[in-house]
């Protein structure tokens, strides 16, 4: 006879979330501080998120806020030209907006499968998918983890193509000693969204080393305005007086956001050593599972560890989307999926003429994959509540 759970659901089990923003009084007082000074779009606070975030990579970057990475990462390609009848090559495993960046400028997306392991994009897919056309290639640090970034420049240099990163998940992370924003590439784009590794609300960063990239990325996220509005309480020139110089966008970030960025910098690092020291507990118990665990940064580097993806291994006793609902209904424990590929959306299956089977190793990873809690709001005994649960549903 089996005996009953403790993780299982009972009165004081509160249902944990599958993530959780780390949001503390720091937080609160900055934003507070900044709806008592009266200026709650554009303005001191995002000069000072955009220094201090430029600072936190070494320095030697220049860092241009916006309302999202999804802007930024459009933001990044129509500075280095990437329009009508170009195509940039990325990953089939990530979220939507970094191939529909691509769309909305005119260009086309084109898919390279990944490697298994890493669940990153590989770079000898991405040799094979280039074209006369090809202009640039985005590579997705998924949960945290590096790409093969010596490779992807390697290739990227012999066939003179961009590079711009997508980093949503990778702050910090490392590679080869260099943390990722400073490498040797053309833009490295981060996402502040509610679930990432740090957050203000909605808002992302685009890093960039070529100040003739930072330049028009902050033109064209304010109306292609030549100076931002902060800018024109300093001008010699009258306030009211401005020029539009392009066809920009409307992707500024708020000072109210980076009032809550400001804030979560000043922790990144704490937050990945609370992930990281999660992730170790995770592995410990579930190395001895049917499962695939998530694959390590290279000695020496760091992982951001913003997710924490197990794949089921094919002869575990039950399927993924099963799986994924018992955690929920026994234990109240939350997980997700990281990522339907891009390639089983119906729209972008029409769009680009693939198919769920276009790209096996990405179609088989997400048909097993499940991200596990991963966040510094999770306690010891959530972290205890968690294990428990995955052993015992996978426990034959
Ligand atoms: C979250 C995410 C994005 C989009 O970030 P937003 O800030 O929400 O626009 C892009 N790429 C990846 C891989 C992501 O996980």
């Amino acid at each position: 006879m089996r005996l009953k759970s403790l993780a299982k659901n009972t009165q004081n089990n509160q249902p944990i979330p599958f993530a959780r923003p780390d949001i503390g009084r720091q937080e609160i007082d900055k934003v507070v501080e900044c709806m008592e000074s009266g200026w709650l779009t554009s303005g001191p606070m995002v000069r000072e998120f955009e220094k201090n975030f430029s600072e936190y990579l070494g320095g030697d970057v220049e860092a241009v806020s916006v309302n999202s990475a999804t802007s930024g990462l459009l933001l990044a390609m129509e500075a280095l030209g990437v329009g009508s009848g170009d195509e940039v090559i990325t990953s089939p495993y990530t979220f939507s907006s970094t191939a529909m960046s691509i769309l909305h400028l005119g260009a086309t997306p084109v898919l390279a499968d990944i490697d298994a392991a890493s669940m990153n994009i590989d770079p000898d897919q991405i040799e094979a998918a280039i074209t006369d056309k090809t202009k640039a290639i985005i590579p997705v640090h998924f949960a945290g983890l590096a790409c093969d970034m010596q490779r992807i420049i390697e290739i990227a240099r012999k066939h003179n193509l961009f590079i711009v990163e997508d980093a949503a998940h990778a702050l910090p992370a490392s590679y080869n000693d260099d943390l990722i924003g400073t490498l040797d590439t053309d833009a490295t784009i981060y996402s502040f969204y509610a679930t990432k590794t740090i957050t203000t609300g909605e808002g992302g960063m685009i890093v960039t080393k070529n100040k003739a990239i930072a330049e028009r990325c902050r033109i064209m996220r304010l109306h292609g305005i030549s100076t931002d509005v902060f800018d024109r309480y300093t001008s010699t020139k009258p306030k009211w007086h401005y020029d539009i110089v392009a066809p920009g966008y409307k992707c500024n970030m708020t000072d109210m956001a980076a009032a809550i960025g400001l804030a979560q910098l000043t922790k990144a690092d704490a937050f990945q050593k609370t992930r990281q020291r999660i992730k170790i507990a995770y592995d410990e118990v579930f190395s001895e599972l049917p499962v695939i665990l998530p694959k390590n940064s290279q000695d020496g580097d760091m992982h951001a560890w913003h997710l924490y993806v197990i794949r089921l291994a094919d002869d575990a006793p039950i399927s993924r989307d099963e799986f994924i609902a018992r955690m929920s209904s026994e234990y109240s424990i939350g997980c997700s999926v990281h990522f339907i590929p891009i390639n089983f959306h119906s729209f972008w299956q029409e769009k680009l003429a693939v198919t769920q089977e276009s790209y096996p190793i990405a179609a088989k990873a997400f048909r097993n994959a499940v991200s596990l809690p991963l966040h510094t709001k999770l306690s010891e005994s959530d972290i205890a509540r968690i294990t428990t649960a995955v052993t015992e549903i996978l426990s034959k």
